[in-house]
């Protein structure tokens, strides 16, 4: 039984189904026994109970005629005319023929004896025909003596009388007797009948619970089941679509192992190789764009990125935004290199990012132009604002290291777009800005509008 619950789905729905079949197949061959032995039955019933009702009807006739003659007899010994003895030969006869019918009817069905009969009542019956047999001679014999002078009298009828009497109490017996038998034979028919359907309806009800039992346990399996599976398919989907990570898959409840859990095991584990594909790609996506957007030695947007964000600040300019940009440079930076090393120039290009990064906002880009050539984009700053950023930005690099770094000053040179600038003219007003801070000589901030353009 333990075994049972712990197989696989297929062997649980097989076992299932083959005690349902069997089932089945036992009720279908109790029907055909128990169909087969009611039909013996009734066969039987035919062949006992009908002759039986048949000759009871038939006796009960001869059982009237016999008054008759009887009461004619007796109305003759008064002074009535004499009833006929052929007549009453004629009914003996009639009578003896149809005792021995019901005696060879009787004899036939005990000899059989498939059905369980009332034995005694039948064996009572066939007594009381074997009385009334020479009773009905004797009571015959009498008569044919008493009717020879055509004449009965009143002494020889007392004498009759009670002997006639005896063969119609004797008829009555046996009537009664094959009654109650016939009653009993249907009756035990029936009883096996109704039986025979209570039986067969309780095998039927209960094939049907176990097929009821059955269906409702595979639905139930395959829904719930495949309901989880289902679940982390679309937890899959709409990972794929929206590119979140896969949840967290909890893990299985301890069952037994069938094809449904190792197909759950199965995704789960595809689930959980892809949700590390996944991650990885995005890692790899991630790298690849800093790659593409970074500077590498500083961290700063490049140039190609540069280029691309150039155009779509121009496109929001020209939908009503405002910016500003910055262009800065590192003043005498061929000296810094010369007299300190060009890894120590590296170091300050790189120190230098940290610091103007330390001032700007995050919706502030900075990107590396190249060189020591820097520019700042300032979203929703006019070019006043822009200027006195650019301003703090210079007095932050001015203050000197403690890391060891050589002190330098950066020239910085401002403008702010403009209702039809393109890349070129932005540029080129914030570019010559840039070139006045260098001409005037160095370390400050010019705006563009005091560069004349
Ligand atoms: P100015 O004040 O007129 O800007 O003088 P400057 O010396 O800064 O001007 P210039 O453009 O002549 O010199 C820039 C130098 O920057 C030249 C080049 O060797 C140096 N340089 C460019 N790229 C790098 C870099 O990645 N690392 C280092 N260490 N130096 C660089
Ligand atoms: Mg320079
Ligand atoms: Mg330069």
């Amino acid at each position: 039984m333990l075994n049972w619950f712990q197989g696989s789905l297929t062997r649980k729905i097989g076992s299932l189904s083959v005690v349902l079949l069997s089932f089945l197949f036992l009720v279908i061959l109790y029907s055909v026994i128990t169909l087969q032995r009611i039909d013996g039955e009734l066969r039987e019933l035919d062949e006992l109970d009908v002759p039986l009702s048949e000759s009871m009807a038939e006796l009960e006739v001869l059982q009237l005629k016999q008054h008759l003659f009887l009461e004619q007899l007796a109305l003759a010994c008064r002074g009535g005319p004499t009833p006929s003895l052929t007549e009453f030969r004629q009914h003996k006869a009639q009578l003896n023929a149809l005792l021995g019918q019901v005696e060879k009817t009787l004899t036939a069905a005990l000899r059989q004896h498939r059905m369980r009969l009332d034995l005694q009542a039948h064996q009572a019956a066939l007594a009381s025909i074997e009385r009334l047999l020479p009773l009905s001679e004797a009571l015959e014999q009498t008569l044919t003596l008493h009717l020879q002078d055509q004449q009965m009298t009143a002494a020889e009828w007392q004498a009759f009388e009670p002997r006639a009497q005896e063969l119609d109490a004797g008829l009555e017996r046996l009537l009664a007797q094959l009654d109650s038998l016939t009653l009993s034979v249907s009756r035990y028919s029936e009883q096996h009948e109704r039986q025979f359907m209570f039986v067969n309806a309780g095998l039927g009800l209960a094939g049907l619970f176990i097929g009821i039992y059955l269906t409702v346990y595979i639905i139930e399996v395959f829904r719930r089941r495949i309901g989880r599976i289902q679940g982390q398919i679309d937890s899959l989907h709409h990972s794929l679509a929206s590119g979140e990570p896969l949840p967290v898959m909890t893990p299985p409840v301890r069952r037994a192992p069938d094809e449904l859990a190792e197909l759950e095991q199965d995704l789960r584990q595809m689930m959980q190789q892809l949700s590390q594909e996944i991650c990885n790609r995005q890692q790899v996506e991630l790298s690849l764009l800093e790659l593409a957007t970074r500077d590498k030695l500083t961290g700063a947007f490049n140039r190609h990125k540069w280029d691309e964000q150039l155009k779509v600040e121009l496109a929001l300019g020209a939908r009503g935004g405002q910016f500003s940009l910055i262009l800065l440079d590192v003043d005498h930076f061929k000296q810094i290199n010369d007299r300190h090393g060009h890894d120590v120039g590296d170091k300050v290009l790189q120190q230098l990012v940290t610091r103007l990064q330390q001032r700007l906002r995050a919706s502030d880009m900075l990107f590396r132009l190249g060189g020591e050539e820097f520019a700042i984009l300032l979203r929703q700053q006019s070019l006043a604002a822009a200027g006195q950023l650019a301003e703090s930005l210079r007095q932050q690099v001015e203050l000197p290291d403690e890391a060891g770094l050589p002190a330098y000053q950066i020239s910085l040179g401002v403008s702010d777009y403009r209702l039809g600038d393109n890349q070129e003219g932005l540029f080129r007003r914030a570019d010559q800005a840039l070139y006045l801070a260098k001409q005037q000589g160095r370390n400050r901030v010019v705006l563009s509008s005091a560069a004349g353009q």
